[in-house]
Formats: structure tokens, C-alpha cells, sequence
């Protein structure tokens, strides 16, 4: 039945005139007819069929209050109490004034008198009605999250900054809720299931804060911020929240942490007192014992630290504070062990603040992109050794490069570094790639993607930390890798712990079902070389042959 109505969309806009006389649908349809699409019902019920069937392309409804059936004030009701509907515009038509107060108490936009003598003014008020509504709308949409009901972020930081100025004495916290690896949960579940959780999380953010003052936004994909009244039970919010995803029909076993700002220095913007609590939550990343951290002094001279790198970081690439170390990697099936290839490091040699580690700083400089500029330094000071040790020794030594996760989105990624083995006389199996193993469990499709591109062009990709990420076992066989890296952790303890031993067989089992080779890096003692030889691993990288060196020193070995 509600098909005959569908409405096919053009560009007029559609108006529905309901009237129990023929005479005077005809009559207004003819004075609409040239700048709208009309429909028509005769009673109230036909009206709200027609309503219901073409919601989303009605621009108004021209309702008459006298008919059969349904009448205009029955209509009118019910379109007003259903949230769908209710924002269809409604101009009621009437010749009674007594009805006119009623129908705009009822949420009527408002009224035609009858008879229709005056067709201009009929038309300039209903274009008028119809562009009011629309610019309501607009607004609303921009206010508001289309997925989760909660603010849009532009429109709550307006509506916190509204909020200071008119209670500045009010104590607030500035509050962000975020997941771990939400990407996970839409890769395994699919895109429409981890929506389904978004809105459970908002709503269970809607509950909280039903009986405060509080406002949330949904600020990009699964990070969520509430701006709130001073509270101190924050731990009870966040089980309020979780239970809402307990009680979904799958458990979906979504890990949400919590990063508070609390009683905001209000010398601070808006931006900046949400900044820190977002620099807190990220802290709880990855920790499966805490799920809801404050900002406190530590957290600030951290936040200080970071700031000094951020901000010193282009001025050293330019003086060259950075430098590229090599650590070599030794083949050790045969009776004597020997050097095969190497792995840059970088290290920096901060003009104040000294030498400072890369695990201080690459993290860092994932979180806002800065990396890239870093890793092509980086590959570039590699190329430029590679090809040096080559004129100087008449053979190369392959070395392998990092690539960051961050730099999988650059789309110029693999003309860089097609162009700096083009510069220096390199092929591709002079310099190799290692690609961290939590980079795949990213953002799988558009790494894998990146990955084939790479390999296409012939480059050697190695598994970085495997076994440290999260790649599941199923991913593995889909992923294009050359060599596989075995984590540090594993090796720690293979030479006293049968178990840990047991899992470093596993992994050589996995690679041997891949058909990669696998490295194994942080070996320093004796033992754990013998043992890794034993289980057929082939190339060795750890303190036990060499730290990571510095150019000149690392030449030293190669002229050995
Ligand atoms: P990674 O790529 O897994 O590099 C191996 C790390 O293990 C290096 O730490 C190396 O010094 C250390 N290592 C090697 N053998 C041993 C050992 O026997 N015992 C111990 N305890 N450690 C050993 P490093 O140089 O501090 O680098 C840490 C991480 O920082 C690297 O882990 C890599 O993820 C990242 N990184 C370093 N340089 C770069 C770079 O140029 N670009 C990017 N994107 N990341 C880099
Ligand atoms: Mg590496
Ligand atoms: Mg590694």
C-alpha cells in the first residue's frame, strides 16, 4: 500500500495538502503547482500514510482541521509526538480564529486562512516556512552526531565556552573516553556492529549524565568527551557506561579507559583542558589493570617534555643532532658466525638535553605524523652509508630501514624511497624494510595495500616485534612478508623458562609454515644463540655479537 505513495525525488521541494474537498485541494494544489511537487489525501489517516511513507522528502503539510475520519487536530497530535515526524513543518488551513491559538499551542508553523483569495501572500508565507525549517535543520545537524545523538565536537566546545561564561565560578572536569583497538572490533565484527557499540557507549554517557549539567560529544571516531560539573566518582561513571555494553546481545569485550582533567584551571581553554585529559587517557593505553586515569603533576611535566621535543625536533633535523646507528645482524648457520646485514637506529643527541632514546621519542612523534619526516632521514642516511661502503669495499651490506606505521599513509611512500635507491646506485636488495607487526593490526585492508605496492616494486618487507602485536593467526597467511623479526621478549627468557622456549619453537613453526626466515633480535647471551641455532633460526641481531654503532665504528667491522 505505502509504495503507491512513494515518491520519486526531483528537485521541487514536495508539499501534501490534506482537505476533505475536492474544491479546495484543486484549488491550492493549483497555486503550488508550479514551484512544488503536490500530494494529496482527503482525511487524516490517508495523510498520515502518505506522511509516514515520504518523511524524509516532505518540505511541509498543508492541513485542514475539519474532515472525516481523522480530523487536522488528531493528525496534528500525533505528528507532533513522533520524533520522526515532528519535523515536518505543518501550516494548518482554516477560516475559524479560535482554532488558529489551538493549532499553534500544538506545534502548528502556522495558519492559511480560508477562503484563499490572496495566492502571492499564500505562497511567500509557505517558501518562507519551508526555508525557516531548513536552516533549523542545518543547525541541528551540525550540533548534533548523526550516528550517536551526542554534540558534534565544534558544537560542544561552543556550548562548554557558553557554559563558563555564564557560570564561571562553577568547578568543571573535562573528561574523554576512549577504546582500545575499536579498529578490531569493526574488522572482526564488521563496520554495523561496531556502530551498535558507539551508540551503546553514548548512550550509556546519555545515562550519566541525565540528572547533571553535563554535555558530551562523540569528537571522532570511537573518542568520546564529556564536560561536566566537578564529581569525584569517576570510576562509578565509567561502570555505568560498561554496563550498557554488557547488556548488548554480544559481548562485544570492548575495553574503554578514561583520561579526567579534573576541576579545570580555568586559565586554560576549553581545547587545552581537554588536550590534557586526552595526553592522560592515551597513557592508560594498552594497560589492562587501570581504566581511568587523572592528570596530576607527573602527567604534566611529561606533557612539558613532550612539548620540548615536538617543538625541537626540526631545528635538530637540520643541525644533524639525529643520528643513524647500525647494528649488525649475523648469520650463524654455518661453523663460523658472520655479519650479513644491519638494521639503522636512530638516536638523538639532544643539544641540551643529551642523548635520548628512540622509544622516548618515535612514540611521540607517531601520535602527530612527525615521524615521516624522520624515518626518510633516516632511509636517506642509510641509502648514502650503503652506497659509501660499496665504492669504498666493493661489496654492500644490506640494511634494513624502519618504516613507521604513520608512514603506510603517506602516498608518496614508495617513490621516496624508489628515488633514494635511484640516488645512491641501489637496488632493492641493498636496503630493507622492516614494518612493526602492530602496524598491521592498524588498519589491515590499507597496509596490506601499501605492503603489495612495495613488494611489487621488489623491496624485502620484515615483520618487525612479532609477537608483540596482535595480529591473528588467520591475518598471518593473508599478509605479504619476507622475513620474520623475532620479538625481544621471547628471547629473554628462552635459556631459563620451558615455556618461553616452547613458544619461540612455536613461532619458528609459523615461519617455517610461511616459508620466511626468521630473526631473532636482543640476543646477549652464549646460550640463547645456541638454542636459536638449534631451532633452525638463521640470522642473529643482540648485544651478544654487537650494540647498535655508530658509522665509523660499524665500518671497522666491515673492513674485518
Ligand atoms: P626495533 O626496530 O625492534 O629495534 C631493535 C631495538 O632493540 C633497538 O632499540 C636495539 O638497540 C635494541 N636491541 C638490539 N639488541 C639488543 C639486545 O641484545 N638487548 C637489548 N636490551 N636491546 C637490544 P632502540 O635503538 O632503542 O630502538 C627502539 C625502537 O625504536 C626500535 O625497535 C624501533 O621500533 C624504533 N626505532 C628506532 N629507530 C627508528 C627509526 O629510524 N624509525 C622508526 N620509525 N622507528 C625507529
Ligand atoms: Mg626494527
Ligand atoms: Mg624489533
Amino acid at each position: 500500500m505505502a509504495s503507491k505513495y512513494n515518491y520519486n525525488t526531483e528537485l521541487k521541494r514536495v508539499v501534501l495538502i490534506v482537505d476533505d474537498e475536492m474544491i479546495n485541494r484543486e484549488l491550492l494544489g493549483f497555486m503550488l503547482k508550479n514551484d512544488y511537487d503536490v500530494l494529496y489525501a482527503e482525511n487524516g489517516a490517508e495523510a498520515l500514510e502518505i506522511i509516514k511513507a515520504n518523511k524524509k522528502l516532505l518540505s511541509l503539510v498543508l492541513l485542514d482541521l475539519i474532515m472525516p475520519e481523522m480530523d487536522g487536530f488528531e493528525l496534528l497530535g500525533i505528528l507532533k509526538s513522533e520524533p520522526e515526524l515532528s519535523q515536518i513543518p505543518v501550516v494548518v488551513l482554516t477560516s475559524e480564529e479560535t482554532a488558529e491559538v489551538k493549532s499553534l499551542r500544538m506545534g502548528a508553523a502556522d495558519f492559511i486562512k480560508k477562503p484563499y483569495n490572496m495566492p502571492e501572500v499564500i505562497l511567500a508565507r509557505i517558501s518562507r516556512i519551508i526555508e525557516l525549517n531548513e536552516g533549523r535543520f542545518i543547525i541541528r545537524s551540525a550540533a548534533q552526531d548523526e550516528l550517536t545523538g551526542l554534540f558534534t565536537k565544534d558544537f560542544f566546545f561552543e556550548y562548554a565556552q557558553l557554559e563558563e561564561r555564564y557560570h564561571p565560578d562553577r568547578e568543571s572536569d573535562a573528561i574523554v573516553i576512549n577504546s582500545d583497538r575499536f579498529h578490531l572490533v569493526n574488522e572482526l565484527y564488521g563496520r554495523d556492529f561496531g556502530d551498535e557499540i558507539l551508540k551503546a557507549i553514548a548512550q550509556g554517557i546519555d545515562n550519566i549524565l541525565e540528572n547533571s549539567k553535563g554535555i558530551a560529544c562523540r569528537a571522532e571516531a570511537d573518542t568520546f568527551m564529556i564536560y561536566c560539573p566537578h564529581r569525584a566518582d569517576y570510576d562509578e561513571l565509567m561502570d555505568k557506561i560498561c554496563s550498557v555494553l554488557s547488556d548488548m546481545s554480544v559481548n562485544p569485550r570492548v575495553r574503554l579507559r578514561m583520561g579526567v582533567y579534573p576541576n579545570a584551571d580555568k586559565a586554560l581553554t576549553i581545547e587545552q583542558r581537554f588536550d590534557k585529559a586526552t595526553s592522560v587517557c592515551n597513557t592508560l593505553r594498552g594497560n589492562y589493570t587501570k581504566r581511568v586515569a587523572l592528570y596530576d603533576e607527573e602527567q604534566n611535566s611529561k606533557d612539558v617534555y613532550f612539548e620540548r621535543l615536538i617543538n625541537d625536533m626540526a631545528s635538530s633535523l637540520e643541525n644533524k643532532d639525529f643520528k643513524v646507528y647500525f647494528q649488525p645482524k649475523y648469520n650463524i648457520t654455518g661453523d663460523e658466525p658472520y655479519l650479513c646485514s644491519a638494521e639503522a637506529l636512530i638516536r638523538w643527541n639532544h643539544p641540551e638535553l643529551g642523548m635520548i632514546s628512540p622509544g622516548d621519542f618515535i612514540p611521540l612523534f607517531e601520535t602527530n605524523g612527525l615521524v615521516s619526516h624522520l624515518d626518510y632521514y633516516v632511509w636517506q642516511e642509510a641509502g648514502a652509508r650503503i652506497k659509501e661502503w660499496k665504492d669504498k669495499y666493493g661489496k654492500t651490506v644490506p640494511v634494513s630501514v624502519n618504516v613507521s606505521r604513520i608512514d603506510m599513509y603517506d602516498p608518496e611512500i614508495k617513490s621516496k624511497l624508489l628515488k633514494i635507491l635511484d640516488d645512491n646506485d641501489l637496488t632493492t636488495d641493498d636496503l630493507l624494510l622492516e614494518i612493526t607487526e602492530s602496524a598491521y593490526s592498524e588498519d589491515a585492508g590499507q597496509i596490506i595495500e601499501v605492503i603489495n605496492g612495495l613488494r611489487d616494486a621488489g623491496f624485502k618487507i620484515e615483520m618487525d616485534d612479532f609477537g608483540s602485536g596482535y595480529s591473528s593467526l588467520n591475518m598471518l597467511t593473508e599478509l605479504p612478508i619476507d622475513v620474520l623479526k623475532l620479538d625481544m621478549i621471547f628471547v629473554r627468557n628462552m635459556h631459563k623458562d620451558e615455556k618461553a622456549l616452547r613458544l619461540v619453537e612455536l613461532i619458528k613453526e609459523i615461519a617455517t609454515f610461511l616459508s620466511v626466515p626468521i630473526v631473532a633480535e636482543g640476543v646477549e647471551e652464549e646460550q640463547q644463540c645456541k638454542l636459536l641455532k638449534n631451532l633452525g633460526c638463521e640470522i642473529i641481531q643482540g648485544y651478544y655479537f654487537s650494540k647498535p654503532l655508530p658509522h665509523e665504528e660499524f665500518e671497522e667491522l666491515l673492513k674485518k
